[in-house]
């Protein structure tokens, strides 16, 4: 049993059953075939594991699933490939359009899941298509296929995803660093950069006020439970203030939640992915 505590940015989590790294498309369809549940993780920088653990089978990917290939206006990389690299790959070979991922600190698979974005853009904008596993076979979807919308898609644990193909656009590499160095910096300014955390804990509702504000303006600013605390700095983070459990990261949330619900009628819908037997209050 491993513990997955150390794989997610905010530090908490219990042991998976098993925990596999893959490094071909033979070896994760090998592991599909044993019959078990899957889950793949990334960096789990959006991600809150159960302490009690993940009664599955947990792939991590690398490899040649990690590897990033530049062909014209298109850049082939492997889900386990961090952002950054891919966005440094990118800018080595004039291509721009990847910028927004600058500071999404997750892999190509983990974006795709959720369709991660910032500052006006997002994976379904570049990306053609995704080389998707399951115990059944492996294939190209689109992104219709894989119903790409606001930080959502329709990908299910036991759907692994092997690789992305991106298309972006020529752009010199002087722009793209200044555009980088223009994103991190407004980045810092807003939110705690420096803390274990998850990225934002819920999706900004249909209201006048983004999640963080709403939460900010119920009082929650700097409120704690166990070792967890809601950031002073921005409202919509969940910091590891010591020693925190997921279930401290819990109380958090259901507190963010009844708190936006008596105050602005709101029902927030949590953005960060649950694995383990959690159950949201
Ligand atoms: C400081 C900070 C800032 C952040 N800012 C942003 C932001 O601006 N915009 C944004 O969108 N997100 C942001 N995030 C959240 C997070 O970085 C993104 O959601 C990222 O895309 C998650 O990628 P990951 O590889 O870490 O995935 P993980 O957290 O490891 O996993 C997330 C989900 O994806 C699934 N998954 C991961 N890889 C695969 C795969 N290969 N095949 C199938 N399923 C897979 C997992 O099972 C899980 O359900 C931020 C996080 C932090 C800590």
């Amino acid at each position: 049993m491993t513990d997955l505590s150390r794989y997610t940015t905010l530090g908490t989590g219990g042991p998976a059953r098993e925990l596999a790294r893959a490094a071909s498309v033979a070896e994760v369809e090998e592991l599909l075939r044993r019959g078990l549940p899957v889950a793949t993780i990334g960096l789990g920088s959006n991600l809150l594991v159960a302490d009690e653990g993940v009664d599955a089978l947990v792939l991590k990917l690398g490899g040649a699933l990690a590897a990033i290939e530049v062909d014209g206006d298109r850049v082939r990389a492997g889900a386990g490939a961090a952002n950054a690299v891919v966005l440094h790959r990118a800018r080595a070979a004039g291509l721009g359009g990847f910028e927004f991922a600058c500071a999404i600190p997750g892999t190509i698979g983990g974006g795709i899941w959720m369709n991660g974005g910032a500052y006006g853009g997002d994976f379904a904008q570049v990306l053609v298509r995704a080389l998707v596993a399951t115990a059944d076979g492996t294939g190209w979807l689109t992104p219709a296929e894989l119903g790409l919308s606001y930080r959502h898609s329709n990908l299910e644990h036991g759907q692994v995803v092997l690789q992305a193909e991106l298309r972006l656009e020529p752009r010199p590499p002087d722009e793209i660093k200044a555009r980088v160095r223009e994103l991190n910096a407004r980045r810092k300014e807003a939110q705690p950069t420096n803390r274990r955390t998850f990225g934002s804990v819920f999706k900004n509702p249909e209201h006048e006020l983004s999640a963080g504000r709403m939460l900010e303006a119920c009082g929650l600013k700097g409120h704690r439970i166990g070792g967890a605390q809601i950031s002073p700095k921005h409202a919509n983070f969940i910091e590891n203030a010591g020693g925190a459990r997921t279930e401290d990261a819990l109380a958090l949330m259901a507190e963010a939640r009844r708190r936006a619900r008596e105050q602005y009628g709101v029902e927030l819908v949590h953005e960060v992915e649950l694995l383990g037997p959690i159950h949201v209050t």
